[in-house]
């Protein structure tokens, strides 16, 4: 079903009349995770300003430590609703856990499923009978066909509306958090039908690397970009050092709009 050998045309997502996977490039941008509603709003602001179609920012955070902040759980999911709908924003969340299907669609316009779950094959048959798009993340360590069965399983249970996203592996490099395989936009075309965005923060881990690589990646030929920003990202609960401030996400969407058409 994902495979592009019996689906030659590109397959477009449409989150009520954003299209994923059409001729322009559709961006999501926010927060790593929902902090507070002064932080999202602030960041929701800035991203609307910036020309984003998407709030993004987590709710259930699944952290490397236990210790780590875990998320706000339904009251960041509350926020994000609120504050997206505030700046007429659609919604694109990560969903960590079966049982919260219903929960999370609630408020939610896209289920993210996270690198650590791609192969949660639980996750992923209930997500096959949920109603929503999926924006299904490339494991740490995942091959190209390992991620394209991962998405069979959605499509399996029926739900065809899903989007890859490349969000880097793991290598021996340890300059960055994770290499980004831009290679991935263009296996993914060549293989599948379905539309595949990048997130340059994760692929990275260096707000620095997240402009040049946000360009490279539309130049590759992806149908979106995820890109963390924080007002402060001096003070954020996670991920930093990876966080574009508003100033330098103006900037990013500016030299974009140089490069491709931005929906
Ligand atoms: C995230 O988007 O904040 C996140 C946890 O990403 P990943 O699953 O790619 O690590
Ligand atoms: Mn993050």
């Amino acid at each position: 079903l994902v495979s592009r050998h019996f689906h030659p045309e590109d397959t477009i997502v449409d989150v009520d009349g954003v299209k994923i996977g059409g001729k322009e490039v559709v961006v999501m941008a926010g927060p790593c995770s929902v902090e507070s509603i002064e932080q999202l709003r602030e960041a929701a602001k800035a991203v609307k300003a910036g020309g984003a179609k998407f709030l993004r920012g987590g709710a259930f955070k699944p952290r490397t430590s236990p210790y780590d902040f875990q998320g706000l759980a339904e009251e960041g999911l509350k926020m994000l609703r609120e504050v997206a709908d505030e700046e007429g924003l659609k919604v694109v969340t990560e969903i960590v856990d079966k049982d919260d299907i219903e929960l999370v669609g609630k408020y939610a316009d896209i289920y993210q499923v996270g690198a650590r779950n791609m192969q949660n094959f639980q996750l992923l048959k209930a997500l096959g009978k949920a109603k929503k798009p999926v924006m299904l993340k490339r494991g740490l360590a995942a091959t190209i066909s390992e991620w394209l069965n991962a998405a069979e399983y959605i499509m399996a249970g029926g739900n065809e509306q899903v989007i890859f996203c490349e969000r880097g592996i793991r290598t021996y490099e340890t300059f960055t958090r994770n290499t980004l395989d831009l290679s991935a936009v263009a296996a993914i075309k060549e293989l599948s039908h379905l539309p595949i965005i990048v997130d340059p923060s994760h692929g990275t881990g260096r707000w620095e690397m997240v402009r040049p690589m946000a360009r490279a990646a539309v130049a590759a030929g992806c149908d979106g970009l995820i890109i963390e920003v924080h007002p402060h990202p001096e003070v954020a609960l996670s991920d930093g050092d990876q966080s574009l401030t508003p100033k330098n996400f103006n900037a990013l969407m500016g030299e974009l709009g140089k490069i491709c058409d931005v929906m």
